[in-house]
């Protein structure tokens, strides 16, 4: 490899993104490249170097002043973000350059496309990282083609959308910005928007792996130079065996890990059901009452993650997850269906209660159900209102129970072809070399 291969990568502020790409980040530093972290940040402070001097993390700005109140209007923080980052990065790339350690490569996240002609303009290959699935990217690629139209009824429960290589698809297990386009305009036009330019991309890089979406791969490659590099779990957690930094990702909370570890310890094997709703999912109070009071009375020992904001409606919490999905103590994870979370259950080879929200979360939800079957959704009302018996039921159905069985069945096949994929030799861990050779 030539002396000083150096690639940015830069992630959108959020948990969802930070993690998979911070992780993606470590991953290329053990194939020998270097690589700066850029952290989009609300407060200035200096770079700094981790992984063994590899990475060298710079925050920058988010655009905002540091006694500025930050704007709660998508469309206002998105075009702060921009400005400050067309602002500050092409120089931060001079710089590098003068610094004798130009890099060769900028990866940016797929909600920012125009970094793609950032990267161009200061000389550098444009590498877009999606951070959700195929199964996601190519129903917005599709909707931005022109060649799906999204159905104006909220609650429409036929079944209305054929892809190729998918199930039938009714509109509730559409990503949920496609039916409530009215109520997040913004966001829609964010997410279809990510696959805008992708024709001018140099490469596209996806957390997934390829037996995970096996029947859209063909296609996609036929687009666009793909290459899926996921799941990007840190491989301590898939195989014991193996001890990589156990400070896995770049994270935005603080978790308390003892605390968690220690109470599961005084757990029976299989016989806590994990409950976590990831970092933007907020519950409308009378649905928390649901959820705790199904929980109650499933009769298991249930931990649920809680997050600062939540604070009014529970006690604060966020877990170590991937410490706690490992643990031997837990029977399933009751998930948003958030795909790095998605990805970790798999990987552990964890049955799941998926209780998708927004997002992609639904389409991951119907997958994880009905494609891998690793686990079941809750049946939610049609006003979207979960109830306990509904949450009882679903957590029985899977902690025990003939079902139960057959998804364990099918967890324990998906966490070993997740291993193999990111083993050596293995077809991500193959993609990984494949992009690393690209700046030998
Ligand atoms: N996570 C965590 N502790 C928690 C809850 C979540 O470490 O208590 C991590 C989780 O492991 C995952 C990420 O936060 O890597 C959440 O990403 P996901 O895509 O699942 O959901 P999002 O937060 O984007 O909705």
């Amino acid at each position: 490899m030539r002396e000083g291969s150096h690639v940015i990568v830069l992630p959108f502020p959020a948990q969802g993104h930070i993690t998979p790409m911070s992780q993606f980040c470590k991953r290329l530093v053990s194939k020998g490249l270097k690589i700066t972290l850029i952290l989009v940040s609300d407060k200035p402070s200096p770079p700094y170097r981790t992984e063994h001097d590899l990475i060298t993390v710079v925050p920058i700005s988010n655009g905002f002043q540091e006694d500025e109140e930050q704007s709660q209007d998508l469309d206002d923080y998105m075009e702060r973000v921009e400005t400050s980052i067309k602002t500050r990065l092409p120089k931060l790339i001079e710089d590098m350059k003068l610094s004798g350690n130009p890099p060769r490569a900028l990866v940016y996240d797929s909600t920012m496309p125009w970094l793609l002609d950032v990267a161009h303009s200061s000389g550098l290959r444009g590498a877009v990282f999606f951070t959700q699935p195929w199964l996601v990217s190519t129903i917005y690629y599709h909707v931005n083609k022109g060649s799906f139209s999204v159905p104006s009824t909220r609650h429409d429960h036929s079944a209305l959308a054929s892809f190729p290589s998918f199930p039938m698809l009714n509109s509730y297990d559409l990503p949920s910005f496609l039916r409530e386009s009215s109520s997040y305009p913004n966001i829609l036009r964010i997410v279809i928007d990510q696959l805008s330019n992708i024709d001018r991309v140099d490469i596209v890089l996806c957390n997934t792996f390829d037996k995970l979406e096996e029947k859209l791969l063909k296609w996609v490659q036929s687009l666009w130079p793909v290459l899926n590099i996921g799941p990007t779990v840190p491989s301590m957690y898939l195989d014991k065996r193996l001890t990589e930094d156990k400070n896995y990702g770049f994270s935005l909370f603080d978790a308390n890990v003892a605390k968690c570890i220690e109470w599961l310890d005084s757990k029976q094997p299989s016989s806590v059901v994990y409950v976590s709703l990831g970092s933007l999912v907020i519950l409308k109070e009378d649905q928390m009452m649901e959820l705790a009071a199904g929980l109650k009375q499933s009769g298991y020992f249930f931990l649920w993650v809680v997050r600062d904001t939540e604070k009014n409606k529970l006690p604060r919490n966020w877990s170590p997850q991937l410490e706690v999905l490992r643990h031997e103590s837990i029977g399933c994870f009751l998930t948003h269906c958030g795909w790095n979370s998605m990805l970790e259950g798999l990987s552990l080879g964890v049955p799941m209660i998926g209780m998708p929200h927004w997002a992609d979360q639904p389409t991951n939800g119907k997958f994880m159900e009905d494609v891998w079957k690793v686990g079941v959704r809750v049946k939610a009302d049609v006003d979207g209102f979960v109830r306990s018996e509904e949450i009882v039921k679903r957590v029985g159905e899977v902690m025990e129970g003939e079902k139960g069985k057959e998804i364990r069945k099918n967890a324990e096949k998906w966490k070993l072809l997740t291993l193999e994929a990111v083993s050596e030799g293995g077809r991500s861990d193959k993609s990984i070399n494949e992009f690393v050779s690209m700046f030998c």
